[in-house]
């Protein structure tokens, strides 16, 4: 057996949380008692997740706020049905499976591919023109929000699909993926539940033009 492929992006991915934390939880930020599910910030300084309450989500929001370490995840979910993604590209990605979120991490200053393989979630960096080849593919990478936003690509047999979404879901499914997938490809339970985050995913997902008429 030899050593996985990324330790450090390991050593990363263990700060944050684990994806079913105990019951009950309070609010990072106030402490008040927080009900079932709830959104989190990302606190840029630690490379983590945070519980948060709707007060203080609605709080930072606002750019800058509390000094900028902590930023709200957005709750929007973007598709792209006229993307080009297609084999060229997803080949210049390098990514080994048949999914993966690229994340435009402003610690590390540049955008990383985060996928599952059977060492655990891998994150490995993009070049810059992998990641131009994107930009050119899908209008979605120029909406992609700097460490509260994932872009997740799918490809399977000779179809691509891409979506904007929430970060905490992204760390949520590698998470889960990292307990069930087995061998190369995951098996059939991690299939099976990449499928359901699809479908769950493609019934909330909107086009960015409807996005931009919303008030
Ligand atoms: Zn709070
Ligand atoms: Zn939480």
């Amino acid at each position: 057996m030899s050593a996985p492929p990324t330790a450090a992006a390991h050593r990363g991915l263990r700060r944050f949380r684990a994806p079913a934390p105990p019951s009950p939880e309070r609010c990072e930020l106030c402490g008040a008692e927080l009900g079932g599910r709830h959104r989190h910030l990302v606190d840029t300084r630690n490379r983590g997740l945070a519980c948060a309450c709707p007060h203080c989500a609605l709080l930072f929001e606002r750019p800058g706020a509390g000094g900028g370490q902590f930023r709200t995840v957005p709750d929007r979910f973007l598709t792209d049905p006229a993307h080009r993604l297609d084999e060229v590209v997803w080949d210049r990605l390098r990514i080994p499976v048949g999914v993966a979120f690229l994340l435009d991490n402003t610690a590390l200053g540049r955008v990383v591919a985060l996928y599952p393989s059977p060492a655990g979630a891998t994150e490995s960096e993009l070049d810059p023109a992998a990641w131009q080849a994107v930009r050119d593919a899908t209008r979605l990478a120029d909406l992609l929000a700097p460490d509260v936003e994932a872009l997740l690509l799918h490809r399977d047999d000779d179809r691509t699909d891409c979506h904007l979404i929430p970060v905490d879901l992204a760390y949520e499914l590698t998470g889960r993926l990292r307990l069930l997938w087995r061998g190369f490809d995951g098996g059939a339970e991690a299939r099976a539940a990449l499928a359901d985050f699809f479908a769950d995913v493609t019934c909330r997902a909107r086009e960015p033009r409807e996005e931009a008429r919303r008030p």
